[in-house]
């Protein structure tokens, strides 16, 4: 199974992302931690992406296509399934990522957008910097969260009505606790199990 999870930062992507590959074993494809990891492992990716990701902007779309696109094709990728986290983040991501997965026939089952409250936003971020005590993202202070949740306005949201337009675009209250969040991520995944949980 295939699954876009949608929603701007902090909303809890990453961690329902990370729960769902748990239970259901398709591959969690974070742009971000890829972008991370490449950050750390000093490559020439990560040396581009550095200053624009620690400023909250956007990496250009034909670095993060590039990353995911490779990815999307190893094998295990094929075997499990995927549940993409943080891409696409443009329009022109989404429209590459249709054109890659059409020329692959690879299907995208569900495309989800954890929805939420933008003052609760805020909180909740300065929570995740505050809990993780030293080891702070160097992105996850109020300075930058407000321009990476500007930026998540300008840029990402306009790719909600092209999911929406399609008839693709399925909603999730991201407000609600982890459990029931990822309780309602269940239910559209695996219908039968929550056909079985209400009766
Ligand atoms: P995240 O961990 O998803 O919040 O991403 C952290 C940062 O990585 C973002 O603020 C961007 O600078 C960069 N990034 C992650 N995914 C993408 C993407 N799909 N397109 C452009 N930049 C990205």
């Amino acid at each position: 199974m295939n699954v876009i999870l949608m929603g701007p930062p902090g909303c809890g992507k990453g961690t329902q992302a990370q729960r769902l590959q748990d239970r259901y074993g398709m591959i969690q494809l974070s742009t971000g931690d890829m972008l991370r990891a490449a950050v750390a492992a000093g490559t020439e990716i990560g040396q581009k992406a550095k200053a624009i990701m620690d400023r909250g902007d956007l990496v250009p779309d034909e670095i993060v296509v590039g990353i995911i696109v490779d990815r999307i094709q190893e094998p295990d990728v094929q075997k499990n399934g995927f549940i993409l986290d943080g891409f696409p983040r443009t329009v022109a991501q989404a429209e590459k990522l249709d054109e890659v997965l059409d020329a692959k026939d690879i299907e995208i089952d569900h495309i989800i957008e954890l929805t939420v409250d933008e003052a609760a936003l805020f909180a909740r971020i300065e929570n995740r910097a505050k809990e993780s005590g030293g080891d702070v993202r160097a992105d996850d202070n109020a300075e930058t969260l407000k321009k990476r949740i500007t930026v998540y306005r300008e840029q990402t949201a306009p790719i909600l009505p092209y999911y929406e337009k399609a008839g693709r675009l399925e909603k999730v209250d991201g407000m609600a606790s982890i459990e029931d969040v990822t309780q309602q991520l269940e239910d559209i995944l695996d219908p039968r199990a929550e056909t079985a949980r209400r009766a």
